[in-house]
């Protein structure tokens, strides 16, 4: 099971630059979404005027879901400068992917609880890290997408742009890499990214 909190709410609006398109996933039934908070924070920044639209679906780590409910929204889209996601890591990467010369932001932190969980059959992969790094990194995973979950940047082992750990992979940091550049963010690789906060854990009462 997972569960996604939201992250401090002054970090996430002092992401949206100009107006915001909002992403809500309140699938799957294993996932627990904070709601209620999610849906008082939008309150805020649409009445801030921060906001162009707001889909409220599920599944959107379903690709093909995922874009017919996107096409819908296309003018919305359009006139934001940025998508803001609430959802698992899984939903933001599948969001970043389909819209990824539009700058895709992650509004939730995804925690790992004991549990079963649904197989789906996903595109990308979030480890739950309880610390989601995809606003720093072009909504690429670095910690699945990287054989080694490095955050700071690549080992400098890749050839042909193919990871030396396993050559059948794309180097995880050069997708990323050439992500940021596409959204014009190549800026944030120069700050080094604070290793994960142990302290924050989800425990499974909560
Ligand atoms: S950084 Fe990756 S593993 Fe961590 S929450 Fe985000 S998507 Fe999941
Ligand atoms: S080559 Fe790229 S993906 Fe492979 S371990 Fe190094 S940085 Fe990570």
């Amino acid at each position: 099971m997972l569960v996604t909190r939201l992250k401090e709410k002054d970090t996430v609006a002092a992401l949206i630059t100009g107006k915001a398109f909002i992403v809500n996933c309140h699938g799957c039934k294993e996932a627990g979404f904070p709601e209620k908070e999610a849906s008082e924070f939008q309150k805020e920044l649409s009445s801030e005027g921060k906001v162009t639209g707001i889909l409220t679906t599920e599944y959107i780590c379903n690709p093909e879901n995922l874009r017919l409910h996107l096409n819908l929204h296309s003018k919305e889209i359009d006139e934001a400068d940025c998508v803001l996601v609430f959802s698992c890591g899984v939903g933001v990467q599948t969001v970043s992917d389909h819209l990824e010369d539009k700058r895709v932001y992650a509004a939730c932190d995804t925690y790992a609880v004991p549990g079963g969980q649904g197989v789906t059959p996903l595109e990308h992969d979030c480890r739950q890290c309880g610390q989601c790094y995809l606003n720093l990194t072009g909504g690429i995973c670095p910690i699945t997408a990287c054989s080694k979950s490095l955050i700071n940047g690549q080992c400098g082992g890749a050839k042909d742009g193919k990871c030396e750990v396993d050559p059948n992979m794309e180097c995880g940091w050069e997708r990323i890499q050439r992500r940021l550049a596409m959204v014009g963010r190549l800026d944030v690789l120069k700050s080094p990214v604070r290793i994960r906060d142990y302290g924050n854990e989800v425990k499974a009462s909560e």
